[in-house]
């Protein structure tokens, strides 16, 4: 049986997936001193993250959230790893890659074969269920949810999610490797969308029934939950920030895995997302970004 890592043992960490996410995983593991090899399927994707974390890391000096020391030696300690073989030697991996089953899949199965036996895998998955993709794995017992939320770098809390078959030594070695990043662990069960998601995305979708049922307006809406519940963003205003692509998603994992109808999304939501108007990153959503200030799009 492989032996197992111990927080104190990793050094090396793999990142995969250089997206929003896993350049957010990359710049909190290197400046907490992690070693870090980054890889993407597309090289460029590795050399903007690399560019995005250079800029985060500067905004963090200018801040004084950071020294530019800090920033010289985190950059320092990550490398791209072109192919999966660069993941030989690290201790823990953390996959970040696209939200899509079959893709995360054949990647665990490539990476296995060159992983150390006694490597821990991560997944940063926001709503797969663990045990189904740890069971397609050669480490089930070493395979854990860590969930990192965005912006990374900013967020304080990681959630730890444990499949049926991960061991106890896993989990310890995940909640001490979290802490080091100087980040609170949340443990939640094998369940759809965890905890954050679970409790955020039906409201979210609920302000969107309220708005879809002509309760209030957008700006009352965000308005009332900005003031009312001293929420730091509206509702609608969050759903752009996120991605009314990912909200739709996220609603539907949990209207599927819990057979719930108090889960069903809002038609109002599919039909921005039918529209493509999904938020910020494509200038509309709730809200058209546009112009000088967002103006609300109903
Ligand atoms: P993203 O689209 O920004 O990045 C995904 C990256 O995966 C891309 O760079 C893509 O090139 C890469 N990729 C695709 N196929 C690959 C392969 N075969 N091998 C290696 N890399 C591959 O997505 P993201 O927002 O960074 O999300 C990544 C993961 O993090 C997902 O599982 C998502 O559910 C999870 N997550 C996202 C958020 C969020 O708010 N965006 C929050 C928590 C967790």
């Amino acid at each position: 049986m492989a032996q197992d890592i111990r927080a104190q043992d990793i050094r090396k960490v793999g990142v995969i997936g250089a997206g929003q996410m896993g350049s957010g995983i990359a710049h909190v593991c290197a400046l907490a001193g992690f070693d870090v090899k980054l890889h993407d399927v597309s090289a460029d994707r590795v050399k903007q993250a690399l560019a995005t974390i250079n800029g985060n890391m500067a905004r963090q000096v200018a801040k004084k959230a950071i020294t530019e020391e800090q920033r010289q030696a985190g950059l320092a300690k990550i490398a791209p790893a072109d192919a999966m073989d660069a993941l030989a030697d690290v201790d823990l991996v953390i996959e970040s890659a696209v939200e899509k089953e079959d893709i995360k899949k054949k990647i665990y199965a490539d990476l296995c074969p060159v992983l150390r036996p006694e490597a821990i895998l991560a997944t940063n998955t926001s709503s797969l269920s663990i045990t189904r993709l740890a069971a397609a794995t050669d480490r089930p017992e070493k395979f854990i949810g860590i969930h990192f939320m965005n912006p990374v770098p900013l967020m304080e809390l990681v959630e730890i999610i444990r499949g049926i078959a991960t061991d106890d030594q896993t989990f310890e070695t995940s909640k001490a490797f979290v802490g080091k990043l100087h980040k609170t662990v949340a443990m939640a069960e094998d369940f759809p969308a965890f905890i954050v998601n679970r409790i955020l995305l039906p409201m979210i979708n609920e302000a969107i029934y309220t708005l879809y049922e002509g309760v209030g307006t957008v700006e009352a809406i965000d308005t009332a939950m900005k003031l009312g519940a001293h929420h730091p963003m509206g509702p609608l205003e969050l759903a752009d920030f996120i991605g009314l692509d990912t909200c739709l998603s996220v609603m539907q994992v949990l209207h599927e895995g819990l057979a719930d109808t108090k889960y069903r999304p809002c038609p109002l939501l599919v039909k921005y997302v039918e529209a493509g108007w999904l938020g910020r990153k494509t200038q509309r959503g709730f809200y058209d970004y546009r112009g000088e200030k967002p103006v609300p799009t109903r």
